[in-house]
């Protein structure tokens, strides 16, 4: 763990696994949902904006060499000597056919300056498979898989549409785990009617089992979801700056220090984002959250 960083960060166990700066791209696969299409459930996740959860995704109309090319032109300027994680991250990114899937990830692959691949799916749309094949991969370069969880409370799965029980997360973990692909899990803050022990418990679930990473993101309401049409009509209580900094920082005391943490925060489009608006100011709620550990004088795993 960093010496400046009370916990581990995903910069830092970048920059320890690949000496360098590294940074994620979002490219677009042209993968849509199961969540969506009834094959799993019908409106997708209550949350979900209209670009699948990947609102800084380019247009999927262009091929995945142009969307880098574009991406990185602009990131070398500000980071001449960055790598890149290719990331597809919009909808269900396993959610289409073996050859598919090969011919898509093969060419990421191969797109210059890119030392990994970030695939974000849902646990029940990997199979054995997929998996063989991320795992020979993942002997060319770092493939991770990153699971759409959210919470392990049970009301709060069928509340946000979820479609899929813990179970299903119970065996993708363990597929994963066995062809040592490293998996990246993510959990939703501030869920309505959540309290502070449920979010807690959730983490404690999720680190029970053997995941390489994880992902605190903080509840966003944007707009043309179901989630914002729940806001309007219910008004359910959303978490202040100070309830989330507490509750993440808890969150991060009751979490292994192998566990390294890909996200504190939220990264919602501002242009679609209805609540909290005050996550608009990153540096704020970054600032607040270092002063809480120091306020503590808390770490990564402090109470484990
Ligand atoms: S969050 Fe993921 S699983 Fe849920 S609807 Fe959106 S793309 Fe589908």
């Amino acid at each position: 763990m960093s010496e400046f960083k009370r916990y581990n960060s995903v910069n830092q166990f970048f920059r320890e696994k690949f000496g360098k700066k590294v940074i994620k791209v979002s490219l677009n696969g042209g993968f849509t949902c199961p969540n969506r299409d009834g094959t799993k459930g019908y409106g997708g996740c209550v949350f979900c904006s209209e670009k699948g959860s990947g609102d800084f995704a380019p247009e999927k109309q262009k091929p995945i060499e142009e969307q880098f090319l574009e991406s990185r032109q602009r990131l070398s300027k500000k980071w001449p000597d960055a790598k890149y994680i290719a990331y597809f991250q919009s909808f269900t990114n396993t959610y289409a056919p073996l050859d598919y899937l090969e011919d898509l990830f093969l060419r990421a692959s191969k797109l210059e300056g890119v030392v990994g691949i970030a695939i974000a799916t849902r646990p029940d749309c990997i199979d054995e498979e997929i998996v063989k094949f991320l795992a020979k991969l993942n002997k060319k370069l770092y493939v991770f898989v990153e699971l759409g969880f959210q919470t392990s409370k049970k009301e709060s799965i069928d509340f946000i549409n979820r479609c899929y029980e813990n179970k299903v997360f119970e065996d993708g973990i363990r597929l994963l785990n066995k062809y040592n692909i490293d998996t990246v899990v993510h959990t939703i803050l501030g869920l309505p009617y959540e309290s502070k022990e449920d979010m807690l418990n959730t983490i404690r679930y999720v680190s029970s089992f053997n995941i390489r990473g994880i992902k605190l993101q903080l509840l966003h309401i944007l707009e043309n979801t179901a989630l914002a049409k729940i806001y309007k009509k219910e008004n359910f209580k959303i978490l202040s700056l100070e309830e989330y900094v507490d509750i993440v920082v808890s969150c991060i005391e009751i979490l292994p220090k192998d566990i390294v943490i890909h996200r504190i925060t939220g990264d919602g489009d501002k242009k679609i984002l209805i609540e909290p608006k005050w996550s608009l100011n990153k540096k704020v709620v970054l600032n607040s959250i270092n002063k809480e550990f120091l306020k503590r004088d808390s770490f990564q795993g402090k109470f484990l």
